[in-house]
């Protein structure tokens, strides 16, 4: 290890004190606890995630009990964390680990990295956290500071750069202190060499920082590739009649797999509600009596690769619809509440609680 490495290692470890941040995780040893916080935090703000574990951990003490959970239960817990796939993988991991190991979490960083929704970095954490294996984790903070400290400007988001960052990084974890060291790099990374405004002026690293000494240090680290958001305009149907609302559970292989929405029109735009109500109902009409209530405004939601419009548009049914294979689903209005929604649709019933008569 040549000197400019030990003076990280040495300088980060002086730095670290893990009362500095604390987080109920933090001095958690069952690999099962660190495991749900490290699925929680992976696209989640430390913050928001706090509840959801506490949540998690109450609802779901052993991986025994997440098992044995139905899966429309796991994901209306995990309701306004996003990134559904976390939910259904962690699900089906906890049976894999109930079915096939004995309900023993598995031990070994190899045989971690086998668990569904696991990857590189979760299998590094957990190694480490629970069982203070050699393993060094590499997330967005790790990156940062890795790329600034030593002036690296190689794009992350590359093959080349992970090989590059994670031989360094693993070249840098001391062997002994492996939980110590990933958790520190993470809270230095997060407290202190953030995205925006690092703080620079408290840094212990300073008088060897690459991008502090070159000034560089907005421009690093590096990214290749812009992230492009297809943008979709979703015409949710909310089809009141009687006491009833029809539902669709999404089973495409899109978004929100698994959750429940109201009848869906896409469309390449926002479309006035007569247009809707001709094209969405093509064919489904004959006979059928059919009054426009009212529609909301447009609420929006961001995701990684797509940036949602939707505006619900409520029409009152006179006569039942014949369901040519929509697999529709007709629910009591007040049981809504029980299923679980994506977070744009969950915003407009909020808006519209006591209208809706749902809380
Ligand atoms: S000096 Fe600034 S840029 Fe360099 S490691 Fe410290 S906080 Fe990050």
């Amino acid at each position: 290890m040549g000197t400019i490495h030990d003076f990280f290692t040495s300088q980060l470890l002086e730095w670290y004190k893990p009362t500095q941040r604390p987080l109920p995780w933090k001095s958690e040893k069952n690999p099962y606890y660190i495991w749900l916080s490290e699925i929680i935090l992976q696209q989640t703000r430390v913050e928001q995630g706090r509840a959801y574990y506490e949540k998690f951990k109450k609802n779901y003490p052993t991986v025994q009990d997440l098992a044995n959970a139905g899966e429309d239960q796991v994901l209306k817990n995990w309701q306004g964390l996003g990134y559904y796939s976390r939910a259904r993988n962690l699900h089906q991991a906890a049976k894999y680990i109930v079915s096939d190991l004995g309900g023993k979490f598995p031990a070994t960083h190899e045989d971690i990295l086998k668990l569904k929704g696991v990857g590189e970095y979760t299998a590094a954490a957990i190694a480490s956290f629970a069982y203070d294996l050699p393993f060094a984790v590499l997330d967005g903070n790790v990156f940062r500071v890795l790329s600034r400290f030593f002036g690296i400007k190689t794009p992350i988001d590359t093959g080349e750069g992970k090989k590059e960052f994670k031989k360094l990084a693993q070249k840098l974890l001391p062997p002994l202190e492996a939980a110590r060291y990933n958790q520190a790099i993470m809270d230095f990374g997060a407290t202190i060499c953030m995205p925006k405004k690092p703080k620079c002026v408290s840094c212990p690293f300073r008088s060897e920082c690459s991008a502090f000494i070159n000034k560089n240090i907005t421009f690093l680290p590096i990214k290749a590739k812009k992230t492009f958001k297809k943008e979709r305009f979703f015409h949710y149907l909310r089809l009141n009649i009687g006491d009833f609302v029809y539902l669709h559970k999404r089973s495409e292989k899109d978004i929100w797999q698994h959750l429940y929405e109201f009848p869906l029109y896409e469309a390449d735009r926002i479309l006035d509600v007569e247009t809707v109500k001709n094209k969405a109902f093509d064919g489904l009409l004959e006979g059928v009596n059919i009054v426009i209530k009212r529609q909301s405004k447009v609420y929006k939601q961001v995701l990684s690769h797509q940036k949602i419009s939707a505006i619900f548009m409520e029409f009152e049914l006179l006569d039942a619809l014949v369901d040519r294979n929509n697999n529709w689903i007709q629910i009591k209005k007040e049981r809504l509440k029980e299923y679980a929604f994506p977070k744009i649709i969950d915003l407009y019933l909020n808006d519209n609680s006591l209208y809706l008569n749902l809380f």
